[in-house]
């Protein structure tokens, strides 16, 4: 296609759509599918959300263009979010910017950021967003290859420092879509040093920093000593909430980073609904026992996936966060996930799909109840999977 401009031209084939349409088929042809390939939660938002929103949304003074940067109201949650659950200080002021979902603030960012040709570090398998986001950009992806055996960390050693003196930007995502990984605070502390010295801005995405399981307390990446000075972290209401539908996120860190980033927002788009904000503040500030009954439910369905793979003869082990298995398979991802597709009504996401390092791997979901697990497991115990 001519058409369209080289940028365009140049993103990688999106699998997910490909697969979606596998799976539309077979529910046509009548297959009884057990989708385990959707990030989205499959529980709706909490009451008590959902009831701040019911009353925003009759207040005039709600329908009219919102703050560029957020309502006020909203940032201040988020700041006492922080201070109470992460106990890091935030000026509601200038370093916490509101997005409309934190997807929307990573593919903007770049823009920002890079100059064509400039080179953005990104995980490989990861969120694609880091990487069309940079070449949407016109900047230049490179690569850091998130290996089992080193625990889905990049290697800060492996990348040529011509490319680490060049790069602009660096992407990372703990707790890890798709790995399930976790990263530790002296993993944090290699990358501010990496970062400072190479004088790199790191956007730490924090997505599943609440859903977590078995006591593990996930890291803002702001609390290593520096990284405020080089560093904003992505955090989104969407996992925590059960609201990917409400479209709302916020970023929080440097202020300088988040002035760049809220340049281009200012110029693209016209902020979030301020009855979704208004919602969004009932989340922040509300109860948090929502949240742990959802990963007590989540819980239960990673045991029973888990449990269930071990007796297949998968080794896998339970991750301490997100809602997300990653799982060794033998050969191609994406002819595993096929088979299971055609062979059992299953859907799960072939690791590929998230960057040639996932190739070999794919990735379950826990959005499906514990019976649809265990019979999701009944099926694969037909096939010879190990
Ligand atoms: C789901 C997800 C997001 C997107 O969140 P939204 O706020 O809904 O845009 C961002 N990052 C990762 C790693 C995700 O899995």
């Amino acid at each position: 296609m001519t058409m369209y401009a080289d940028r365009i031209n140049s993103l990688p084939p999106y699998l997910f759509a490909a697969i979606d349409k596998a799976r539309q088929e077979a529910v046509k042809k009548g297959v009884d599918v057990i989708n385990l390939s959707i990030g989205d939660p499959d529980l709706p938002t909490p009451p008590h959300i959902v009831e701040a929103m019911r009353k925003s949304v009759g207040n005039p003074a709600r329908h009219r263009y919102p703050s560029y940067e957020g309502m006020l109201t909203f940032r201040i949650a988020a700041a006492k979010w922080y201070k109470k659950y992460m106990n890091i200080d935030l000026d509601p002021e200038n370093e916490v910017l509101t997005l409309i979902g934190s997807k929307e603030g990573i593919a903007h960012l770049p823009l920002a950021f890079l100059n064509p040709g400039d080179i953005s570090l990104v995980p490989d398998p990861g969120y694609p967003v880091y990487n069309i986001g940079s070449i949407l950009a016109d900047g230049k992806p490179f690569k850091m290859p998130l290996l089992g055996e080193n625990d889905f960390l990049p290697d800060l050693d492996a990348i040529p420092s011509d490319v680490a003196k060049k790069a602009k930007l660096m992407f990372l995502n703990y707790p890890n879509n798709p790995t399930s990984a976790t990263a530790t605070t002296g993993f944090f502390r290699e990358v501010v040093d990496f970062a400072s010295e190479n004088e790199i801005l790191v956007v730490h995405d924090n997505a599943y920093s609440e859903m977590v399981y078995d006591g593990y307390k996930a890291p803002s990446f702001l609390a290593t000593s520096g990284a405020k000075d080089i560093a904003i972290e992505m955090h989104s209401l969407s996992k925590t909430y059960n609201m990917t539908g409400w479209r709302l996120g916020f970023a929080v860190g440097n202020r300088d980073i988040l002035a760049g980033l809220g340049k281009v927002k200012t110029n693209v788009d016209s902020g979030a609904f301020e009855a979704v904000q208004e919602a969004g503040i009932a989340a922040l500030s509300g109860p948090q026992t929502c949240v742990q009954e959802m990963n007590q439910v989540y819980k239960e369905r990673r045991d029973a996936l888990i449990a269930g793979l071990n007796d297949l003869g998968l080794e896998v082990k339970p991750p301490k966060a997100t809602f997300y298995v990653w799982v060794k398979v033998r050969g191609k991802s994406l002819d595993f996930t096929k088979m299971l597709l055609e062979r059992s009504g299953i859907v799960a996401t072939p690791g590929v799909g998230f960057g040639e390092y996932g190739e070999g791997y794919i990735r379950f979901a826990l959005t499906q109840s514990v019976e649809r697990i265990n019979e999701a497991v009944e099926r694969m115990r037909k096939l010879e999977i190990k």
